[in-house]
């Protein structure tokens, strides 16, 4: 298991930026969400946390 964010639903928001315990999470060039998975303890926390339901985990 690893968040995957949905780059078509994520509004660049960085509110799971911040709520990442492991700063997994990064914003890229197009200004989305991205996760490191090698870094990403699959805690779910940037589940909970992004308000349009952009990220899951597959
Ligand atoms: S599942 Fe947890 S560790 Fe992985 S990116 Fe989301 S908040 Fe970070
Ligand atoms: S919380 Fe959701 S909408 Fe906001 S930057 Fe993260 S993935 Fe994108």
């Amino acid at each position: 298991m690893v968040a995957i964010v949905d780059a078509e639903e994520c509004t660049g928001c960085e509110l799971c930026v911040d709520v990442c315990p492991v700063e997994a999470i990064s914003m890229n060039d197009d200004e989305l969400a991205v996760i490191d998975a090698d870094t990403c303890n699959d805690c779910g926390d940037c589940v909970d946390e992004c308000p349009v339901e952009a990220i899951s985990m597959e």
